[in-house]
């Protein structure tokens, strides 16, 4: 884990965003992104969030 999963630029010069998700062998890393732009548009991407269970009414 040492570059951001979208832009792939190396983290160590930021202030990195983990994500990791529950499984059931405990936890898996999904991603590490250099800030919360970095996952925002890793979201949109990869519809990580499509289907996310906290719902949020707009
Ligand atoms: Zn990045």
């Amino acid at each position: 884990m040492a570059e951001c999963t979208y832009c792939e630029q190396d983290l160590e010069q930021y202030d990195a965003v983990l994500v990791d998700r529950e499984t059931d062998d405990g936890r898996t890393q999904e991603g590490a992104f250099c800030n919360y732009g970095c996952l925002s548009a890793w979201l949109d991407e990869t519809d990580a969030a499509t289907g996310a269970c906290c719902r949020i009414d707009v």
